[in-house]
């Protein structure tokens, strides 16, 4: 664990990320790899891969439990009807967005003074 703080810590003295190198103004989007920590811009941040990848696996359990809870008559009884084949991929849609809101601001460090460093 004392690597990662050290590290983190370096990181935002540089005050730009650490992806794209883009100055880092009001927030950073701190990013964990291997043990170490970095801050990104929030573009990098949403780009991050593994932030992606457990978003997707998110949305896929999460969208199919509530499609499965508030379609499951619907799709017992008729199958996929027209009315559903843009609700479906709504709810898979909104999945991801919510669990990458739920990162981000969890990754997000404000207040971080990085303008002064
Ligand atoms: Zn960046």
């Amino acid at each position: 664990m004392e690597p990662l703080i050290q590290d983190a810590s370096l990181d935002g003295l540089r005050s730009s990320c650490r992806r794209c190198d883009a100055e880092l103004h009001r927030s950073a989007y701190e990013v964990r790899m291997s043990g170490t920590a970095a801050y990104y811009c929030l573009r990098c941040a949403l780009m991050h891969r593994p932030m992606v990848r457990r978003s997707l696996v998110i949305s896929l359990i999460v969208g199919t439990l509530l499609t499965a809870i508030n379609q499951r008559n619907v799709l017992v009884q008729s199958g996929l009807p027209a009315s559903l084949a843009w609700q479906v991929p709504l709810t898979y849609v909104v999945s991801y967005c919510v669990a990458t809101l739920g990162a981000i601001l969890n990754a997000r460090s404000a207040g971080v003074e990085l303008d002064h460093a």
